[in-house]
């Protein structure tokens, strides 16, 4: 076979380059040119009040511990996490998203609905110093059950869905007594959100909002998030109720119809791999959505920051403006607080603050 030649032929100079090829008419690169030009033309911008801090509470006081693997993410009790709560505030975030970790896990996840549990206190603590602070707490059995899964099982070891609605109506109304504004169920029960907002409405509770995990899928990503709460299951996984990740149709089913029963927003869970989801969701369903950049992907663009191999102002930037260009309305992130930090009042536009 008869090899080609590849000697490299000097390029011509200047004008004569290609000459008498038409030169390119739209040239889309001259609303690049100035970052006044490209401020002007910025079609999505990320807020502070855009971002939901999530946030871990567990018991006792003066307790304040940094997870494994999420640095600069804290678990802490109710003393410490109104403290940090308020240097957030100062910073302009005014939403927070609580977890709880109990004394105590039981089968029955008694600490769910106690009324002193500490998912509790911590709404009364922080709706008592900051009125005006946005509080929503998470709804699952996960972080109170002995076994780990997301709600009560029944004999064969398989989760009852209609006896955890229950549960988690008790869990709500606790929440809704101590002020919470709104709960937000990561159970992925079915019905669940028609039972929460008639259990609420009967007890009087009309204000109290549902931001509905009506899509989650059982991710991979959620592993740092299950070493903060302790919450990884004994046996099994998450599969019979998260939804499955090559699924998106099923996404626009969940969101429709917890949409008909009465939730407030919508979330869909995880971020990064599933910009597409709300994107379709956004689409299809007239309420507010919230992405959750989770656990896993805050690890990630941290590890690769200690490790020199991102810029992670630049990364998270990017990623939160990503989430908007979606179509999310609000964003749940570990990265709120640096966030704020950093765009203290200026919304950000992924590039270059405004
Ligand atoms: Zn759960």
């Amino acid at each position: 076979m008869k090899l080609l030649r590849s000697v490299p032929q000097p390029m011509p100079a200047g004008p004569d380059f290609a000459s008498g090829a038409p030169l390119p008419r739209a040239r889309p690169r001259r609303l690049r040119r100035t970052p006044a030009l490209r401020a002007l033309v910025c079609e999505h911008a990320v807020a502070v009040s855009d971002l939901i801090e999530p946030l871990f509470v567990v018991p006792g006081r003066g307790v304040r511990q940094e997870v494994p693997s999420m640095p600069g993410v804290f678990v802490q009790s109710v003393d410490r996490l109104v403290e940090d709560v308020r240097e957030g505030h100062d910073l302009g975030l005014r939403a927070v998203l609580l977890f709880g970790v109990p004394q105590h896990k039981d089968e029955q996840a008694s600490e769910l609905a106690d009324p002193r549990g500490v998912v509790q206190r911590a709404i009364g603590a922080l709706k008592r110093e900051l009125p005006d602070l946005l509080v929503i707490a998470d709804l699952c059995a996960c972080e109170y059950t002995s076994h780990g899964h997301c709600g009560l099982l029944d004999e064969r070891g398989v989760i009852d869905n209609d006896r955890t609605l229950a549960l988690l109506a008790r869990g709500a109304l606790s929440y809704a007594a101590c002020g919470v504004d709104m709960v937000a169920p990561s159970d992925m029960m079915d019905g669940r959100v028609a039972y929460l907002r008639h259990a609420l409405d009967e007890a009087g509770h009309l204000e109290t909002g549902i931001l509905s995990y009506a899509v989650k899928y059982a991710s991979a990503l959620y592993g740092p998030f299950r070493d903060a709460a302790q919450s990884t299951p004994a046996f099994g996984d998450r599969r019979t109720h998260q939804m499955d990740p090559p699924n998106a149709r099923e996404a626009i089913k969940e969101a429709q119809l917890d949409a008909a029963e009465g939730a407030d927003m919508i979330m869909v869970k995880p971020a990064l791999g599933y910009l597409d989801i709300v994107w379709r969701v956004r689409e299809a369903v007239n309420l507010p959505v919230a992405a959750y950049s989770v656990s896993g992907e805050y690890a990630m663009l941290k590890a690769a920051a200690r490790n020199g191999w991102i810029d992670e102002d630049r990364a998270v930037d990017e990623l939160l403006v990503g989430c908007k260009r979606a179509g999310a309305d609000a964003i749940v992130t570990y990265f709120a607080r640096s966030f704020a930090r950093r765009h203290n009042g200026k919304p950000h536009t992924g590039g270059r603050t405004r």
